[in-house]
């Protein structure tokens, strides 16, 4: 837990990921973020703050409105809250080196309740193994569920769209809407204009 193992894959004097050192309060509503991240290997990072940090996953896919599509999301280290604004090149021979794109952007609420009709929190649901969220994005909105379907060396969740108003089999945004939510730029656009030199 904690940002320890984020700290220590990365070499702050090279890159210009956040080192997390602002100790700022958590936000009103709890932020959620997707970058799309165009590394070794190409997929979307699901970011949802919990308890001071971003929990992370990678989702080589990417998410989906569709409910009949069960997206893989394999947990990386926690982020720094910061890092919910990053968008920029990490540069090469670096932890993650390539373009990273701010994808999609907004709060989300807990939908989880106890039989008591009290809120349960994300921490507590992600140790379970199973969690339920409303997103408020800019492109992603609706209920989503997070699924731990393998412990241990290879943990792995499932991340996919819950039945409501907001499940949309027809759309794509990952395909359809590209465009970063911070600056309208494309991943070329971003990895033109931020790479050094
Ligand atoms: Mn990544």
């Amino acid at each position: 837990m904690g940002l320890e193992a984020y700290r220590r894959k990365r070499d702050f004097s090279r890159t210009a990921e956040p080192r997390g050192d602002d100790v700022s309060s958590p936000s009103d509503e709890p932020r959620f973020v997707i970058q799309e991240h165009d590394a070794s290997t190409h997929h979307y990072d699901l970011r949802l703050e919990v308890a001071g940090v971003l929990k992370s996953w990678a989702i080589p896919k990417g998410p989906s409105t569709d409910t009949r599509e069960k997206r893989l999301a394999l947990p990386t280290e926690d982020h720094p809250l910061e890092y919910a604004d990053f968008e920029g090149v990490i540069p090469e021979g670096e932890y993650g080196a390539g373009t990273v794109l701010l994808w999609d952007a907004g709060s989300y609420r807990n939908l989880k309740e106890d039989d008591d009709g009290k809120s349960v929190p994300v921490e507590d649901q992600l140790s379970d193994g199973h969690a339920t969220v409303w997103l408020e994005g800019e492109k992603l909105r609706g209920g989503y569920a997070l699924t731990r379907v393998a412990t241990g060396e290879d943990e792995r969740w499932l991340f996919v769209k819950m039945d409501d108003e907001e499940a949309d089999a027809r759309r794509n945004p990952v395909s359809t809407e590209p465009e970063s939510v911070k600056t309208g730029r494309t991943l070329e656009e971003v990895a033109e204009e931020e790479s050094d030199g």
